[in-house]
């Protein structure tokens, strides 16, 4: 089988040379009792099953992981293929390593549930995968029984499950071992899965490669040479090496660029490790006075890191006889965390879990905590953090912040400070006013204009990409709503109170409330009050135990004429209802509709995704269907257009309104110190779509910011009748 055997005592000098205080006892329990557990059983591969093992402790020393996690990779696979229980396994080695081991068995056991899954299932897999692991050396030993697994998934006879296992290597752990900044582990992986994903483009590319080596070999050397001399004539202390790229990032770049593997010529790259970061960027001019660089071709993750902490300087260049080639520049402790990432730092200290790696680590808990509630919102966080293509930002005061792509200015805002976000009301680009939900690009400078009367609204959910944005945007409105929903219940109960001749002030004065509070099992007035604004609680029965007076009687209903040449909406088996639209929502024909029965009011009709309906604050029993009628007038929407102040806006904001076949009411115009104008219009439309058309024709308007429809901030606020 070729490659030597694995020696436990290899792996243990392996060990020791890098960890003096090393277990050494721990470890060799864990082997012994894994090559017990395992006796007998055989690989595909004829090997002795042991070899698993071995080779995967092998693997985490090669990243220099601390006893604990090799001792774990030793283990591994008992729970799952041995007559191994946990309650021996803990009675061994303990708690802590058992449930590693547990967790490992846990996502084993996820993989063959969803080994007759669609594709689409990878990413709830990721997820499970990344939830299981409390401890990130979970992630690490799966990472290292993955790569042993795809360096011996030739043995496996079946196409169909080899490719499986390749795909899932694609889609799910290349990416992991990129986000941990593990470079080398996540090249082999890629590797090996072309090779089972793609065979025929695999050996073409190699045998290509193959076929250039041979000239490529003397090429190396001259442009290897030629960098060593010059960094030696300037005094810097530098390595130089040479290689082809590995094959999947070249087949990448083939596909991306419809190129066939025959034409492949930019295939070359060098890496120079320097001693100091001035010398990275002095080695940088010197390559690029040798060589004419490729223009958008030059990186600097030096001054901005990537979010996995990759630090370097690419460049490409155009060599000798035209050969294009790339070069990476580096220090050698910027090499390590490339090739090892998050291994790099992990070596154990006083039995302490290393700080360093703290901000790695609250990248995987903030994605799997804080999206508990939307599964799709994780999922989406979790697409974008594990590519992470980042856009780099400025601030007018040149701080730099990177963001995934598509950030918008509201993730730019709260990034700032939770403050800025609560308050955010514009952002200009590059000095000129966008709208909010435009995305971030490189290098753009982003300036965030901010108002003391501003609140954080729901749509900012949609318009938010990063995990920190959202959480805080849905913190706030989740606080707010327990205020208004107090406000409401408040209000509900004043009413209630009025009517069966009581006051709100005197239940309070006399105490009545709180004792009615305490009744109901509210340690706090505002407890009691929010459950009545929520529903939860009816005024009226709350209030029945100290009503001196009957109740009157609820008022008749009376049809009123639709006025203002509004719509007509229907409650539907009762044609002489009254009905209104809600002020929170302001439903448009066109819209999905529901309607609840008020007070004494009639029925008020709310969009159906008007967050009022779906918070339940009114009891079920008093919805009824409603539906739009049959003769569809005009409606008065509100708009707020929030515009770069400069000569001809008012005409052009009147054009584009009139372009979409529609008029202005009114209309009050405001500049502010920002040089931001805002127009605050009433334009008559005929429902949803019409709106849409007016909206969409003032949003292509050169200079215009946001456009708002409907009811502002304020209005917004919880109608409870
Ligand atoms: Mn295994």
């Amino acid at each position: 089988m070729g490659e030597p055997l694995p020696r436990f005592e290899d792996i243990l000098e392996q060990v020791s040379a890098y960890n003096a205080t090393c277990d050494e006892d721990l470890l060799r329990r864990a082997y012994v009792y894994s090559a017990m557990a395992h006796k007998g059983q055989v690989r595909v591969s004829g090997e002795p099953y042991l070899v698993h093992p071995l080779e995967v402790a092998r693997i985490l020393a090669d990243m220099h992981l601390d006893e604990v996690a090799i001792a774990t990779g030793l283990l591994h696979d008992l729970l799952e293929d041995t007559w191994v229980t946990e309650t021996e396994l803990e009675s061994q080695f303990g708690e802590h390593i058992t449930s590693l081991v547990k967790a490992l068995t846990k996502i084993s056991s996820m993989e063959q549930s969803f080994a007759a899954r669609q594709a689409a299932q990878a990413e709830t897999f990721r997820r499970m995968l990344l939830a299981s692991a409390q401890d990130l050396r979970v992630i690490l030993v799966k990472l290292a029984d993955r790569l042993h697994n795809m360096r011996t998934l030739h043995f496996l006879p079946e196409e169909a499950r080899r490719r499986r296992i390749a795909g899932e290597t694609l889609e799910i752990y290349a990416p992991i071992a990129h986000r941990l900044g593990m470079g080398r582990i996540k090249a082999e992986l890629e590797d090996l899965a072309l090779e089972q994903m793609h065979p025929e483009e695999h050996r073409q590319l190699l045998d290509q490669l193959q076929q250039r080596e041979e000239n490529a070999g003397e090429i190396i050397e001259e442009i290897r040479t030629t960098i060593g001399r010059i960094l030696q004539e300037h005094s810097i202390q530098g390595d130089v090496h040479g290689r082809i790229k590995h094959l999947f990032s070249i087949w990448t770049k083939l596909r991306r660029q419809g190129i066939g593997v025959d034409r492949i010529y930019d295939f070359l790259a060098f890496r120079i490790i320097v001693d100091t970061v001035p010398h990275c960027y002095a080695a940088l001019g010197l390559i690029h006075q040798l060589w004419r660089p490729v223009p958008g071709r030059i990186k600097d993750y030096i001054a901005m890191p990537k979010a996995n902490a990759y630090q370097s300087l690419h460049t490409s260049v155009i060599g000798p006889k035209g050969q294009p080639f790339e070069v990476q520049i580096r220090t050698r402790d910027m090499d390590e965390i490339a090739e090892r990432g998050i291994a790099a730092h992990w070596l154990y200290k006083e039995g302490k879990a290393p700080s360093e790696d703290a901000e790695r680590v609250a990248w995987l808990r903030s994605l799997v905590e804080g999206h508990q509630e939307n599964p799709r919102d994780f999922l989406n966080a979790l697409k974008l953090n594990l590519y992470p293509e980042e856009v780099y930002t400025f601030t007018p005061k040149g701080e730099v912040f990177a963001f995934p792509r598509g950030a918008t200015p509201v993730d730019f805002a709260f990034r700032v400070h939770t403050e800025v976000g609560h308050h955010l009301v514009g952002a200009r680009i590059n000095g000129r006013l966008v709208p909010l939900r435009t995305p971030l690009s490189n290098g753009d400078i982003v300036e965030v204009l901010t108002s003391a009367n501003q609140v954080p609204s729901r749509d900012w959910l949609e318009i938010a990409v990063t995990a920190r944005a959202k959480n805080k945007i849905r913190s706030w409105l989740n606080r707010g709503e327990k205020e208004q929903a107090v406000d409401a219940g408040r209000r509900l109960l004043e009413r209630e109170a009025r009517k069966v001749g009581l006051a709100l002030k005197q239940l309070r004065e006399d105490n009545t409330l709180g004792r009615l509070a305490a009744e109901h099992g509210f340690g706090r007035e505002d407890d009691l009050l929010a459950a009545i604004g929520f529903g939860r609680l009816s005024p009226r029965e709350l209030l029945a135990p100290v009503v001196r007076t009957e109740p009157t009687l609820p008022q008749p209903m009376r049809q009123r004429p639709a006025k203002g040449g509004e719509a007509i909406i229907v409650v539907k088996g009762q044609r002489d209802m009254l009905t209104f639209r809600a002020q929170c929502c302001s439903p448009l024909p066109g819209d999905e509709i529901v309607g609840y029965i008020t007070r004494g009011r009639g029925v008020a009709v709310h969009a159906a995704q008007c967050p009022n309906v779906r918070k339940l604050l009114f009891t079920p029993e008093r919805e009824v269907e409603v539906e739009w009628g049959g003769d569809l007038g005009a409606y008065q929407v509100p708009l707020h257009v929030t515009f770069e102040d400069r000569p001809g806006m008012l005409a052009a904001i009147s054009q584009a309104v009139t372009s979409a076949d529609t008029n202005i009411r009114s209309c009050h115009l405001a500049t502010d110190e920002h040089q931001i104008g805002t127009a605050d219009l009433v334009v008559d439309v005929h429902g949803r779509d019409h709106l849409e058309r007016v909206v969409g024709a003032l949003r292509r308007v050169p200079g215009i910011g946001e456009v708002e429809a409907g009811p502002s901030q304020q209005a917004r606020r919880l109608q409870l009748m």
